[in-house]
């Protein structure tokens, strides 16, 4: 069994996890950037941090026989700050052009406030001048039906950016339908107790089936777990079904939107 986890923040996890993952058959790993679980001071702080995504994570990761690549933004939480956005926008280009950087991500809204939709909408922008990818991340629980469907329509009035280059993060039973039907892929975020379980991510694919959908684990420095994607290979077993149900939504699907960019490429395809 081999699989890609499409979105992890390895940048908060030990090289003990980047071992558990290459024993389970984690062939390739892509991690956008976040909030690291603290507000950063200055553009600086974000550019350190970028340095990081784009050289000391794919080496580290190399040492486990993993792929890394990595994704390029000011997210959404940190976006609030307008000053210090605009700051970080005008790095992120020199970034985007790293033989690693698959796209813009993860972008998206939080509390779903003008400010976060300001940034999000300019970096949009950069995705569409730029040509690149784009990964979402939707808000938690109240917040993400409203949050999923602003993100979308802001996605569209851009107009010139393919849903089929967009990948919605963080779906769950109440937003996965208006993403797949409006053309985007989807994505479930697999966390021991928020966001969907396993159990409800082997629900999803029974009733959606496995077309432009993938799971991650999102692993970062808060309760998570970087096992979870394996995880879903044993449920799928579990319900009876076949393997290349998992091949399709843990290599495949990601094999075909990752491969949308030109530096993604795994050697064992
Ligand atoms: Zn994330």
């Amino acid at each position: 069994m081999k699989y890609i986890d499409p979105h992890i923040h390895m940048v908060s996890r030990t090289t003990d996890d980047y071992q558990r993952m290459a024993e389970a058959g984690c062939v390739a790993v892509t991690e956008p950037a976040f909030w690291a679980g603290y507000d950063r001071s200055s553009a600086q702080g974000f550019y350190d941090y970028f340095r990081v995504l784009t050289s000391t994570e794919p080496q580290r990761a190399a040492q486990y026989g993993i792929d890394h690549y990595t994704w390029i933004c000011i997210n959404p939480k940190e976006a609030e700050d307008l000053s210090l956005a605009r700051d970080v926008i005008e790095i992120i280009p020199e970034f985007l052009e790293k033989d690693t950087t698959l796209g813009v991500g993860e972008i998206g809204l939080n509390k779903n406030t003008r400010n976060e939709l300001t940034i999000l909408e300019e970096q949009i922008g950069i995705a569409d001048k730029h040509d690149q990818l784009i990964l979402v991340h939707t808000p938690h629980l109240e917040d993400k039906r409203k949050g999923t469907r602003i993100t979308l329509d802001a996605i569209k009035r851009n107009g010139n950016i393919d849903p089929g280059r967009v990948l919605i993060d963080h779906v769950e039973e109440h937003t996965i339908r208006m993403v797949l039907e409006e053309g985007f892929w989807a994505g479930m975020t697999l966390y021991p107790n928020s966001k969907c379980t396993v159990q409800r991510a082997v629900d999803l694919i029974e009733t959606y089936g496995t077309k432009r959908l993938w799971v991650n684990s999102a692993g970062d420095w808060g309760h998570s777990d970087p096992m979870t994607v394996p995880k879903t290979a044993m449920e799928l077993k579990r319900r009876g079904h076949g393997p290349e149900v998992f091949d399709k939504i843990s290599f495949r699907n990601p094999l075909t939107f990752l491969g949308q960019c030109k530096k993604f490429k795994i050697d064992d395809a």
